[in-house]
């Protein structure tokens, strides 16, 4: 695989810290509403930065768990076909359920998850993700809370990766063109 580094920063830190806290905000606000038990759900990797912050921001009491999916079959397509590498340790039955994800593309990782947590029987199921990009969706998936609406490009930073590096990068980067 050729060696591609970040074109340019899209989502600074200061943001970042603005769309989680706002974020937080929203998703506080909610569940105070509703009341019950609240699972947060982190899609992994992706999603384990920004699932780590976000729950910082809300105020409100909660349980943690994690899922493993993966979709791509080389590092920047994706295959459309969904499979679980890692399942949840908690029942749902009888709690309030928030999915977090790190990015919407297709829609089609989201279709899948929530169609198979909604199966298990929670009082609810929420989406949370921190971008998106409306322009790529293939199916409709209804987002919830989301951080922001980016353009088709190829992001990686703030735990979301191109071929395993830059997950640690504290920004959201625009990934360089492919030279071939
Ligand atoms: P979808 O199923 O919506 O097409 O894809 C969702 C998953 O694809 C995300 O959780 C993420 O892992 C990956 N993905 C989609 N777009 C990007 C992107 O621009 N950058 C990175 N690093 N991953 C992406």
């Amino acid at each position: 695989m050729p060696d591609r580094g970040i074109a340019s920063v899209l989502i600074s830190e200061q943001e970042i810290r603005t769309l989680v806290k706002n974020l937080g905000l929203e998703i506080t606000r909610h569940y105070r509403q509703t009341g019950g038990d609240l699972l947060v759900v982190g899609l992994l990797k992706g999603s384990f930065i920004f699932m780590a912050d976000l729950i910082r921001n809300i105020e409100y009491p909660l349980t943690v768990d994690f899922l493993a999916v993966s979709s791509y079959c080389d590092s920047t397509i994706s295959s459309g076909e969904v499979k679980m590498r890692m399942d949840l340790q908690t029942p749902l039955q009888g709690r309030h359920v928030l999915v977090v994800e790190d990015i919407v593309d297709t829609g089609q990782t989201f279709q899948k998850v929530i169609g198979l947590l909604k199966s298990r029987n929670p009082v609810s199921v929420k989406t949370c993700t921190l971008l998106s990009k409306p322009s790529r969706r293939e199916v409709a998936v209804a987002i919830d809370f989301c951080g922001r609406e980016i353009p088709d490009e190829f992001v990686c930073g703030y735990g979301l990766d191109y071929a395993e590096k830059f997950r640690n990068l504290p920004y959201v980067g625009v990934l360089e063109a492919s030279s071939t």
